[in-house]
């Protein structure tokens, strides 16, 4: 799975906390499940709850458990079991075969204070989920509390300020950012389209200069064996021409034949006027 695409600081969790899959194993992504801490100061998983995101109250994003493996977030779905829930091939919840868990850092007296959750986290929170969107595709959100009966966390949380939409029945609510309609996911596909668009037109470019370098080269190869020979040849011989001995020869032979001409003038001479007509 790839890497987030925003900051965030790594937890080492114990490998008994969580279930890694083999490497050739996809685990599914079909939901992300929110939590609440219900502690003062920021979690840290233990044999029997763990989570792969952490959003301290400051808006300090945590990565705890590695998404590629399972996190114990949600013992069982037994209040309600969301449609898109699948069976868990591993001995773990079925629903934490297939989600992402987030937890955020607060408990009651955050609540008595007033303040469950602080602008940062919601902050954060609306920095995380496009961005686990656009790494495992678009999928529904819902609260551990909604799942398990024994739990009613995330307390007090404010669902749309954390960019989610109405309550799907059967699924939970998906992020739609600040507006209240699926715009920035839409512009977010429309990137990652684009994105791949021009992955694709730079292979053809490179593809295109691959072939234009194997051209050149094929007519270099077609230069240097059947061109450049002949002109060579031809330029010895000009170099030849210009060679002083030869020269000479030719000098003494164009001579002769001046001479073997004016020879023949006088003869001419000689033999009187030549005849009219
Ligand atoms: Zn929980």
């Amino acid at each position: 799975m790839s890497e987030p695409g925003l900051p965030f600081a790594d937890v080492a969790v114990p490998a008994a906390y969580c279930l890694p899959v083999p490497p050739a194993v996809v685990r599914p992504i079909a939901g992300l499940v929110f939590h609440d801490s219900e502690t003062a100061t920021p979690a840290r998983c233990h044999p029997d709850g763990s989570w792969h995101w952490q959003i301290l109250r400051d808006g300090t994003l945590e990565r705890h458990v590695d998404e590629a493996a399972i996190a114990f977030g949600v013992r069982a779905a037994d209040r309600w079991r969301p449609d898109w829930v699948q069976r868990s091939p591993y001995l773990v919840s079925d629903v934490n075969w297939c989600t992402l868990h987030v937890e955020f850092q607060s408990c009651q007296a955050d609540r008595d204070a007033g303040l469950p959750y602080t602008d940062a986290q919601y902050a954060t929170a609306q920095a995380l989920v496009p961005d686990l969107y656009a790494r495992h595709g678009v999928v529904p959100i819902v609260g551990h509390g909604e799942l398990q009966t024994d739990r009613t966390d995330p307390v007090a949380f404010d669902w749309e300020r954390a960019g989610c939409g109405p309550f799907v029945a059967g699924e939970g609510r998906y992020w739609q950012g600040d507006g209240d309609d699926m715009s920035q996911v839409a512009a977010l596909q429309a990137e990652l389209d684009q994105a791949h668009g021009i992955t694709a037109t730079l292979q053809q470019q490179l593809d295109a200069v691959r072939a234009m370098l194997a051209q050149a080269d094929s007519t270099i190869g077609a230069l240097t064996h059947d061109v450049v020979p002949p002109l060579e040849a031809e330029l010895e011989s000009l170099k030849a021409g210009s060679d002083p001995t030869k020269l000479a020869a030719l000098q003494t032979h164009i001579a002769d034949l001046e001479d073997t001409i004016k020879a023949a003038q006088q003869v001419l001479a000689a033999a009187g006027p030549a005849p009219a007509g």
